[in-house]
């Protein structure tokens, strides 16, 4: 029995055992061979199994994931049975008597470089083909199985180094009962992902996939951080009675679904959800939300290879406001770059991304896509209450810039008929310190504040938050961050303005007593932790957590705080 601490990113105890979703090792040697005939039959055989396994996955494509995804595969499977592919590499067996590893990746490799260097989008993918066929006849020929998370039929907890929005988006929520990785931390995308799934996730763990094998029983423990590998059955035993307390805990909480968010002192706030994609509602339903506090719409974008068209944007927007019946939503314009990639916008790789060509600084760049986005929210408009807010601002010019795009394209839109509300509340996220900083002069035009925490913690301390090895700076309790989050509540406020807050930390049980003292007006978080949030938040005095609040801000550390905070609420 083994052990692993990491970090708690999405609630729950997940019991199963251990898919892992790593990469085989797929290197070979060159070597002369004498007998060309059987290597022939090998690389064949080779062949012969890859199709059959395609095929399978093809099949179940179709039936789980739609005909689009299973046409990827019916396109691998022309690829391999191209004779204009496997006729070389047999000659190449033959004719230079090399094993036929070596004649299969020279040849794929020569293909790959052709097609790339082809000026035609069509041509360019079918090289991305012959790489995945490859690998597959490779794995093959070497023993070894290649990873296939789309092929999974029974419960396992998936062991990655990290997971991208794409790979957690795929997993079937069925199956998957929990996830542990390598890296990552509370606010990186496959942890927000987790939670949005309710699947309980460990990540951080820096050697799961060192650890862990195939098949082996692991306890994924997301509410300590905890992954315990092959447990003994008493251990098992007692995380299964954990399990059944959480469980039964979810359901004094589920009896708040349709209360409002109110104080002991009957001071209300509002509970809002971020969300991903129109999907997400049903979650942000079931948990009583009282809004939408961010959609990241940058999911529309990913997981494909071309920019979402106009209508597809439109349909997604309304479908989240009419799914919303009134309520808030607040939608950010696309909030691309840093560790969220989009491969086929083809950006030049930079020294550092986080700090470079992302965001709203795209997005005032490359127009034509900010527009398309405007306009589809702007139609979408007349269909709830719609709220937009633009990410990454950092001076007031871009602000300024940004909103009169906005005002172009609607101005356009109403010249051509179309209906747009005139109650659109135009705001900025607060995620970058100088904007913090300024927030009085902000206040002035803003219609209101959502402050990233994610991003403002990672820019404050100037670490960052992918980073295990600098997470320590991570310090959402830090005085710093607090005299920052009060600056931005303030000024909204001394505006007449509102204040939310749409980083992780909104929804966290330590912060939530200190936020609530500073005056934030709308918390937003993932679905899964609002009833939490809300049972938490009825038991607190707004004009304690005041005090409690004025006496942290002149604290020296981050400890000192976490201690005021227990002994205040304990
Ligand atoms: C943030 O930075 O706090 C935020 C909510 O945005 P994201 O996590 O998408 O960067
Ligand atoms: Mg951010």
């Amino acid at each position: 029995m083994a052990f692993l601490q990491g970090i708690a990113a999405s609630n729950g105890i997940a019991i199963a055992k251990a898919y892992r979703l790593v990469e085989p090792n797929l290197s070979f040697e060159n070597k002369t061979i004498e007998d060309t005939t059987s290597e022939v039959a090998r690389f064949q055989a080779a062949i012969e199994k890859s199709k059959a396994e395609l095929e399978a996955i093809r099949d179940r494509a179709q039936v789980e994931l739609g005909a689009d995804k299973a046409a990827i595969f019916e396109a691998h499977l022309l690829v391999l049975t191209d004779p204009e592919l496997n006729g070389p590499i047999e000659d190449k067996i033959k004719t230079e008597k090399v094993n036929a590893e070596a004649a299969l990746k020279d040849t794929a490799d020569m293909f790959v470089m052709m097609f790339e260097q082809m000026d035609n989008e069509y041509m360019k993918e079918r090289a991305a083909d012959i790489r995945d066929v490859t690998k597959r006849v490779l794995s093959h020929l070497l023993g070894v199985q290649l990873v296939n998370p789309s092929m999974i039929a029974e419960e396992v907890i998936i062991v990655a180094e990290d997971l991208t929005p794409s790979d957690t988006a795929q997993l079937n929520r069925q199956y998957v009962l929990g996830f542990t990785t390598d890296i990552g931390g509370r606010t990186s995308h496959s942890a927000i992902m987790a939670r949005s799934m309710e699947i309980p996730a460990v990540v951080g763990t820096k050697t799961a996939t060192e650890e862990i094998n195939n098949g082996d029983l692991v306890i994924v423990d997301g509410l300590k951080g905890e992954v315990h590998i092959n447990p003994t059955p008493e251990l098992v035993a007692e995380y299964r009675k954990i399990h059944e307390q959480f469980e039964a805990q979810k359901i004094e909480w589920a009896k708040l679904v349709n209360e409002k968010t109110v104080s002991a002192d009957d001071h209300h706030v509002e509970l809002a959800a971020n969300i991903g994609t129109p999907n997400d509602l049903k979650g942000v339903i079931a948990n009583g939300g009282e809004g939408v506090g961010l959609y990241r719409t940058e999911f529309l974008y990913m997981g494909r290879d071309q920019l979402p068209t106009e209508e597809e944007q439109f349909d997604a927007y309304k479908a989240v406001l009419e799914g919303m019946n009134g309520k808030p939503v607040v939608v950010r314009t696309l909030d691309i770059g840093g560790d969220k990639e989009l491969p086929y916008l083809q950006l030049p790789k930079e020294l550092n991304p986080f700090l470079g060509f992302r965001a709203i600084r795209l997005c005032l760049e490359e127009q034509d896509i900010f527009r398309t986005q405007l306009r589809a929210l702007l139609r979408a408009s007349s269909y709830g209450n719609l709220k937009i807010m633009f990410p990454m601002i950092a001076t007031l010019d871009e602000f300024r810039e940004a909103k009169a795009i906005l005002e172009e394209e609607k101005q356009k839109l109403i010249a051509a008929g179309q209906t747009v509300s005139e109650r659109i509340e135009l705001g900025i996220m607060v995620e970058i310190p100088s904007t913090a900083v300024l927030a009085d002069q902000f206040a002035k035009e803003v219609d209101f504040f959502s402050i990233g925490t994610n991003d403002l913690i990672q820019y404050t301390m100037a670490a960052d938050r992918m980073n295990q090895r600098v997470s320590y700076l991570y310090q959402p309790y830090s005085p710093s961050i607090l005299r920052l989050v009060k600056m931005v509540i303030d000024a909204a406020h001394a505006e007449g303005k509102w204040a939310g807050m749409c980083g992780e930390m909104a929804g966290d049980e330590t912060a939530i007593p200190l936020l609530l003292g500073l005056g934030l007006d709308e918390f937003s978080m993932s679905a899964t932790s609002i009833l939490k949030a809300r049972s938490q938040i009825k038991k607190l005095n707004k004009s304690e957590m005041e005090s409690l609040a004025n006496q942290v801000l002149n604290m020296q550390t981050t400890a000192q705080v976490i201690e005021a905070v227990n002994n205040a609420t304990k």
